[in-house]
């Protein structure tokens, strides 16, 4: 029986390759959306041929790239009005919806993603919760209109090229600053600190130049390049190393998690060496 494979290209010398059941192919103006049947990862949301998401591992990004400023303005405050960008599969939302917050914006610049994904993938229905209220414009028109409004902004966003560069750029970062309440906190996905050195490092040094805190924390996410991914969180006010683990531990009750908990909260700040010299 012949075999069919998804490969996706990290770079010109290496590539990470799926064994498919099938592949399907869906409509967009914008980019190709693609969802595979893989043996070992499940379903895979790809975009213009790059993995966006499988079954098997999106429980470590979307817990990790949400719970550690989720959890950092929760214990601090109640969370009014919180705004995705990009993240159009719902995973984030997914888990920020384990929270007491009152209203969830997602902003994805793709209405076909989120319509492929609500039929493909069951989490993605969580995008129909009441709490949810769903734009489709590029986050960098959306962030330009509000001012002082979102405790949290998740910039649940693909690689920084094509229509999703923008979502990169200190301008952005600065809107995305000014969208911000007094207390809010700012997560951003910031690429593999393996393959991509030179992003992280810009993301860094220009959240740095906008917000007084800013930390680069780290989880493994074995469908993505080199398996290791970094995220980094820029807050107004609160620390999320200052917490109290035992606070985090008590509200984890009310929700589970399958990555996240009270001492990873606090351990995936602890940077490698080449890591800490990518930021240095
Ligand atoms: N977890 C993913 C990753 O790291 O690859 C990101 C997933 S999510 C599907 C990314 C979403 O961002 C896509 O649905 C895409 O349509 C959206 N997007 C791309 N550029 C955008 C922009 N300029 N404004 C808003 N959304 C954008």
């Amino acid at each position: 029986m012949l075999e069919t494979w998804f490969t996706e290209y990290h770079n010109k010398n290496v590539s990470f390759s799926l064994r498919i059941r099938e592949a399907k192919t869906y409509k967009s103006e914008l980019q190709e959306i693609s969802v595979l049947d893989s043996y070992e990862f499940g379903k895979v949301l790809v975009l213009d041929n790059t993995i966006q998401l499988t079954e098997r591992d999106e429980f470590i990004y979307h817990e990790m790239i949400v719970h550690v400023s989720a959890m950092t303005a929760v214990l601090n405050l109640k969370p009014k009005r919180v705004l995705v960008i990009g993240g159009g599969d719902g995973g984030s939302v997914r888990e920020l919806l384990k929270y007491d917050i009152d209203e969830i914006y997602l902003v994805d610049i793709d209405k076909s993603v989120i319509e492929t994904c609500i039929k493909e993938f069951s989490f993605s229905r969580c995008l129909n919760d009441k709490r949810v209220k769903i734009f489709n414009e590029s986050g960098d028109k959306f962030i330009k209109k509000y001012k002082n409004f979102f405790d949290i902004i998740i910039a649940d966003t693909p690689d920084p090229k094509g229509i999703a560069e923008v979502l990169f750029s200190k301008e952005f970062y600065s809107n995305v600053y000014g969208a911000l309440t007094d207390n809010g906190i700012l997560t951003v996905q910031s690429e593999s600190p393996f393959y991509h050195a030179d992003t992280l490092r810009k993301i860094y040094r220009s959240l740095k130049e906008i917000f007084p805190i800013v930390r680069v924390y780290l989880a493994p996410i074995p469908s993505y390049p080199s398996g290791l991914w970094s995220f980094t969180l820029a807050s107004k006010k609160f620390d999320p190393l200052s917490l109290n683990k035992e606070r985090i531990k008590e509200m984890l009750r009310r929700f589970s998690t399958k990555y996240y908990n009270e001492e990873i909260h606090f351990a995936c700040f602890a940077l490698p060496n080449f890591v800490k010299e990518v930021i240095e």
